[in-house]
């Protein structure tokens, strides 16, 4: 059916005037300032620039150290390979995150664990993890959570079992910029050497760099990752090329290509100074959201466990399938048409070609990510969406729940 079709085909409906993205990232005149700035400065990889960002993002999340990169996928590959996470072992994560999750355990030769999810949270579920420890014993190499949405897992929980089976335990933080567990920020490490957390700077994230990422750990754990992260060399091109440079160098280990540059760390710095604003703001709309979709029946807003910071970089709504005529894929094709730009997080990754085929996996066979994902897709949420345009997609998500609720 045609657009013009189907919406002649259905009642009047309300419609706001433009498209409202599902994303969009926040670059106000300083970012575009201090970003000219180092293109005029005639050094653009990785420099002062990157050791200021890297000792404003340590400090700001509490911990001993961090490290940029190009991205948060590189994060984890790199923390996979810094914390010696041997091939041919498996790592425990969730089917419900992006895939480069499962990838960064793929390419360090070992087999993604899945375990399902909370039905509330939509994190890993402790209780499935410590049975899949009892279970695969030795065979377990890691553990890999993802503070899902925003929300963080039960981290002391994971931290518990990670000292138990001496294991190491790498935070997939991507969206919990931002987050905190029992008032500890999302990042704040210092002593533990088995431990990494790894945010994305993506352009939809928290905040931005355009591309990056950032990994927090022990001085050592940094340090290690660091040359991970550059050739294995053991001076970095600042190190070599700066004011104070030596030509000489040596090679440790086959380390990746994964350095941060001063033109991202700019833009990151900047974004970083203002990420309590952005945060106020993302909480504003996620409880403006939460007390207007209350009344709908047809439509369950997420929840925030008590003793968590959420850093609400997603605001997955899930509906009512049996009250509605329709299914998801109709509920957000509805919305377009209104338009209101909206996503899905995440198709599960048991069920993408590559690992249903590597792994034989069934969709049933992580229930609860199956079945929660048919009936979700999350709203637009981010700092420059107004309170009308929040009101706008309340109206929609309204109006097309009263065009196809079932009557009983
Ligand atoms: C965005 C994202 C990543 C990847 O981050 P990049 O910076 O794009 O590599 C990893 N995990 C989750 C859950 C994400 O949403």
């Amino acid at each position: 059916m045609s657009e013009l079709a189907r919406e002649s085909s259905t009642r009047p409906f309300v419609r706001r005037g433009s498209f409202l993205p599902f994303a969009l990232p926040t670059i106000d005149e300083e970012d575009v300032d201090e970003v000219v700035d180092v293109l005029r400065s005639g050094w653009l990889t990785s420099g002062p620039q990157i050791q200021k960002f890297e000792r404003e993002f340590s400090t700001e999340v509490g911990a001993t150290a961090a490290l940029a990169l190009s991205s948060g996928t590189a994060a984890m590959h790199v923390a996979l390979s810094a914390l010696d996470v041997p091939a041919g072992k498996a790592v425990i994560t969730t089917p419900m995150t992006f895939c480069s999750t499962a990838h960064v355990i793929e390419q360090i030769g070992c087999r993604p664990l899945f375990v399902d999810v909370e039905p509330d949270t939509l994190n890993l579920e402790p209780a499935g993890v410590r049975r899949a420890l009892d279970e695969y014993g030795d065979e377990v190499a890691a553990i890999l959570p993802v503070h899902y949405a925003g929300h963080p897992v039960e981290l002391d929980q994971f931290l518990e079992m990670g000292r138990s089976h001496r294991i190491p335990v790498v935070e997939d933080a991507a969206h919990a910029f931002g987050a905190a567990f029992r008032d500890v920020a999302i990042g704040e490490v210092s002593g533990q050497d088995q431990r990494a957390v790894c945010f994305s700077l993506y352009a939809t994230k928290n905040i931005t760099s355009g591309e990056g990422g950032v990994l927090t750990g022990s001085e050592a754990l940094v340090q290690t990752s660091r040359l991970w992260s550059l050739h294995g060399m053991s001076r970095d091109s600042w190190q070599r090329y700066g004011p104070r440079g030596s030509w000489d160098y040596e090679v440790l280990m086959p380390g990746f290509k994964y350095n941060m540059s001063d033109i991202q760390a700019a833009l990151a710095a900047t974004q970083l100074r203002r990420w309590r604003s952005f945060q106020r703001t993302r909480t504003a709309i996620a409880a403006r959201y939460t007390a207007l979709l209350a009344d709908i029946d047809e439509v369950e807003t997420p929840i925030r466990r008590p003793h968590v910071t959420h850093a609400w970089h997603l605001y997955p709504l899930r509906l009512h399938l049996p009250a509605l005529t329709i299914d998801r894929a109709e509920f957000v094709e509805q919305l377009r048409l209104r338009n209101i730009g909206t996503s899905v997080h995440f198709i599960p990754l048991h069920t993408q070609p590559y690992y249903r085929d590597r792994y034989g996996f069934e969709r049933d066979d992580f229930p609860v990510a199956a079945a929660e994902f048919d009936r979700m897709f999350s709203l637009p949420i981010y700092p420059r969406m107004s309170p009308g345009d929040v009101d706008d997609v309340v109206a929609a998500v309204r109006d097309v729940v009263a065009a196809n609720r079932r009557r009983s």
